[in-house]
């Protein structure tokens, strides 16, 4: 399956910036020698906050209009009800995505599907903001049974209610399955809205290569600093030409059951790294209550408590020793801390 490579900006604001930001993306692609499949903008944006920049509306979709009758690129736009399908349809524009937040919604998906069902639309459906596997291939279900011929995933990330280096965590393991139980299905993944900062997407980038993703939609603008929307993720056409083209897209032929467990295993170990770290800051937290109150360190029966709780997981000896030696070095390191 040849990868599929989608660019543009987060969102269409102005005639002007949706044709430069096309024209430098179609020129850095040739001189990169890499096809730009799919040109992306969003039309009508979801936002979180109620004053921030909703997107043009329909006037954009004759811009894009006009990006597919000079480059010969399909355009692609996020839709959220039946209502913006037409218009997308009455624009010539034959590629809509679901987004992250009207996927959590099953009513509003079947909207989607019911407008364009039995039409000749390609559909994308994006990961649901709740990590919830069932959900997402509901959702896929949901054009298949629209007769959609061409349905595509796209992996963009979980949101986490902790503070993570990327703006949502990738959770590899919930694309990965997918993967499993759907292997026709194209999933591409889109690092811009994962990562949330432009420096840290070709990273991602690789590794979704590596785990044999089927392509990118990657959020790109003719002038980053000046997006009016998800500004810190966009890059620049020349940033992203030059990322693909330095891709490696080697494929491992991993075993996809193997890279599931593997990234079972690396959410995991994100989990507790996590957990530990939140664990170091609590203890802080109480360091200072005990400074303020008079209170001694060590509370010996307390941790005592602790550690009988934490035996009854399993009756394996070579795993409760390896608990006790951990719980011990988590309890030195907490008294150490504290004094
Ligand atoms: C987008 O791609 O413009 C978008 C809003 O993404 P998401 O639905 O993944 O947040
Ligand atoms: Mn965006």
């Amino acid at each position: 399956m040849d990868r599929i490579w989608i660019a543009g900006p987060c969102a269409a604001e102005s005639r002007e910036q949706v044709l430069t930001t096309a024209e430098q993306l179609v020129t850095c692609a040739r001189n990169a020698n890499i096809p730009l499949h799919y040109y992306r903008a969003g039309v009508w944006k979801v936002r979180s906050t109620p004053n921030s920049f909703a997107g043009a509306g329909e006037v954009a979709l004759d811009w894009l209009q006009e990006v597919q009758h000079l480059y010969h690129i399909p355009a692609c736009v996020e839709v959220m009800n039946a209502e913006q399908v037409e218009l997308c349809a009455k624009h010539d524009i034959r590629i809509v995505w679901v987004g992250a937040r009207t996927a959590v919604n099953p009513i509003d998906v079947q909207q989607i599907a019911d407008a364009v069902q039995h039409s000749n639309f390609t559909v994308m459906v994006k990961n649901p903001m709740i990590p919830d596997l069932k959900l997402w291939m509901g959702n896929i279900e949901r054009f298949r049974q629209a007769d959609i011929q061409q349905v595509i995933a796209i992996h963009r990330g979980f949101p986490d209610a902790n503070e993570n280096v990327y703006r949502n965590t990738p959770l590899w393991h919930i694309p990965i399955d997918l993967k499993v139980q759907m292997p026709e299905l194209p999933i591409l993944c889109d690092p811009s809205h994962l990562c949330g900062q432009a420096h840290l997407i070709p990273e991602i980038a690789q590794l979704a290569m590596n785990y044999g993703f089927n392509g990118l939609m990657t959020e790109c603008h003719c002038q980053p600093a000046q997006a009016l929307s998800d500004t810190e993720q966009q890059l620049s056409p020349e940033a992203w030409a030059s990322m693909i083209s330095q891709l490696d897209l080697r494929t491992g032929g991993s075993d996809l059951e193997l890279l599931k467990q593997r990234t079972v295993l690396e959410n995991i170990d994100h989990q507790i790294s996590e957990l530990l770290y939140q664990r170091m800051k609590t203890v802080d937290e109480i360091a200072d209550i005990k400074r303020k109150n008079h209170i001694a360190v060590v509370q010996p029966q307390q941790w005592h408590h602790v550690v009988q709780r934490y035996m009854k997981h399993s009756e394996d000896t070579s795993y409760q020793t390896f608990i006790e030696q951990f719980l011990e070095l988590l309890h030195q390191s907490s008294i150490n801390r504290q004094k």
